[in-house]
């Protein structure tokens, strides 16, 4: 069967680029399963004012809820940037997902604030080797996309998003 992981990474980028310009970070995902979108997420951490509210538990709680279910076994998680520790953790873990699609990578934009973490240390230090990561999918798209967005961040956003994680 033909994955398509572009396809549907085009999807969660589509979702994250709609938050570019409204004050929310650029940050899609959605869940497949079967071949069929059942969870979209965005990041709206910002806009509701919760740390916890990342696209993939967004996603993952959208999903969860129209499949009426707790266990997303056989769906894939698409994400226009690699899932942090919390959402590998208590989302992705939990739900049951065994297959990540990831864009951009946290190491390649120099992000200090998560030191030596990828989902694949983080697998390798729970000894998960169940779960399936596909990186590199769209990862241009999804850097120029994170690229877009800190252009388009007032001076004071900017600061404040640089103090949060980023290298300057
Ligand atoms: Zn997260």
């Amino acid at each position: 069967m033909n994955d398509n992981h572009e396809y549907f990474m085009d999807v969660a980028l589509e979702h994250a680029r709609a938050e570019i310009g409204i004050g929310g970070r650029p940050i899609g995902s959605v869940i497949v399963k079967d071949g069929k979108i059942v969870g979209r997420g965005i990041n709206t951490v910002v806009a509701d004012k919760n740390p916890s509210a990342h696209a993939e538990v967004e996603a993952i709680r959208d999903a969860c809820s129209k499949l009426r279910t707790l266990d997303l076994s056989g769906s894939t998680l698409y994400t226009t940037m690699e899932p942090c520790p919390a959402c590998l953790a208590t989302a992705i873990l939990e739900a049951q997902i065994k297959r990540v699609v990831l864009g951009g990578r946290h190491a390649r934009l120099g992000r200090k604030d998560l030191g030596d973490y990828s989902v694949e240390s983080f697998l390798a230090f729970t000894k998960r080797d169940d779960v399936a990561v596909i990186a590199g999918v769209r990862e241009a798209e999804c850097d120029q996309l994170r690229s877009e967005w800190l252009r388009s961040l007032s001076d004071k956003q900017l600061r404040l998003e640089t103090l949060r994680s980023l290298s300057a």
